[in-house]
C-alpha cells in the first residue's frame, strides 16, 4: 500500500512540474509576442536595448568535427547568386566581400534547422548613419533575416539594428564591436513547420548569441522578416538556401559553418 501511495506522490508532483514548466514556457512566449504587437514595425519609439561591450575580437572559430563548412575562406563553390549563376562577391585573404550591386547570394545546398556560425565586419572607416552603414544581413532559408549593421555609435530604429531579427525583435543587447573587427553570430534556428496542406504547425525559433552574448532566447517569429510589414508564413520546403544580402555596402564575411538539428 504505501509503496502505491508513494507511487502517486511521484507521479502527481512530476505532472505538476510538468504542467508548471509548460505554462511557464507558454506564458514567456505569450508575454515576448505581447511586447511585439505593442510596436508598429521599425517603430522609432522602440527602446534601443543597453550596450554591451563584448570581449576582444579573436581568431576564427574552429569548425567542430561534424560541421558542414559553408565558407572557409579559399573559394564561393558553394555559392551562387539569385539567377544560379556563380556568386560574384570578392575574396581576400580568409574571407568574402560584398561586391555592391552583384546581388545577395546564396548557397547550393539548403538547410532547415540549425546551428550557425558566421562571423562578420562592417567597412572602416564606417560610411553612412542609421540603415546606410555596413548593412548586409544573414537570412535562414533565406527568409528569416538576422540583420547585419554597423551599430556601434549609430543609431537607427531598434527591430533594424545589428542582431534584430528584423522587424521584428530587437536584440536584446546591442554587443557591436567597432567598425572593421570581426564579430561573430552563433544562431540556434528551428525552422517552422507545415502539415500537408501547408496550414502552419510550429512557428520559427531562434536563438542568437552576438560575439558570444546572448541576443535572442528562443523567440517565436511572427512570419517571414520584411521591410515595413510583417508577412504571415506561407509553407515551405523544410530546406532551402542560407543567403546573405548585398544591400550595396562592402560587408565582409569568414568562417561560415553550420551544424544541421533534425
Ligand atoms: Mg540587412
Amino acid at each position: 500500500m504505501d509503496k502505491i501511495r508513494r507511487y502517486l506522490v511521484l507521479v502527481i508532483c512530476f505532472f505538476i512540474l510538468c504542467s508548471s514548466l509548460s505554462f511557464h514556457s507558454f506564458a514567456r512566449q505569450k508575454s515576448l509576442k505581447d511586447s511585439l504587437s505593442q510596436w508598429a514595425i521599425h517603430d522609432p519609439k522602440r527602446p534601443l536595448p543597453p550596450v554591451v561591450t563584448p570581449g576582444p575580437p579573436l581568431p576564427p572559430v574552429p569548425p567542430p568535427s561534424d560541421a558542414v563548412v559553408i565558407f572557409d575562406g579559399k573559394n564561393l563553390l558553394n555559392w551562387v547568386d539569385s539567377k544560379g549563376k556563380p556568386a560574384r562577391w570578392k575574396i581576400e585573404g580568409d574571407y568574402m566581400e560584398v561586391v555592391p550591386g552583384t546581388g545577395n547570394i546564396q548557397t547550393k545546398m539548403g538547410f532547415g534547422s540549425c546551428q550557425l556560425h558566421i562571423e562578420w565586419a562592417t567597412p572602416r572607416p564606417p560610411k553612412g548613419s542609421g540603415q546606410d552603414r555596413g548593412n548586409s544581413g544573414v537570412f535562414l532559408m533565406g527568409l528569416y533575416e538576422v540583420q547585419v549593421l554597423d551599430s556601434y555609435e549609430n543609431k537607427t530604429y531598434a527591430d533594424g539594428m545589428a542582431g534584430a531579427i528584423y522587424g521584428q525583435y530587437p536584440p536584446l543587447v546591442n554587443a557591436c564591436r567597432q567598425p572593421g573587427e570581426w564579430q561573430t553570430y552563433d544562431i540556434i534556428f528551428h525552422a517552422p513547420k507545415f502539415d500537408s496542406e501547408g496550414k502552419l504547425l510550429e512557428p520559427a525559433r531562434m536563438t542568437v548569441f552576438h560575439n558570444g552574448i546572448l541576443i535572442h532566447d528562443n523567440v517565436e517569429l511572427t512570419g517571414p522578416t520584411a521591410h515595413k510589414t510583417r508577412p504571415p508564413y506561407k509553407a515551405h520546403a523544410s530546406k532551402l538556401p542560407l543567403m546573405l544580402q548585398d544591400h550595396s555596402h562592402p560587408v565582409r564575411f569568414r568562417n561560415i559553418w553550420l551544424r544541421e538539428l533534425e
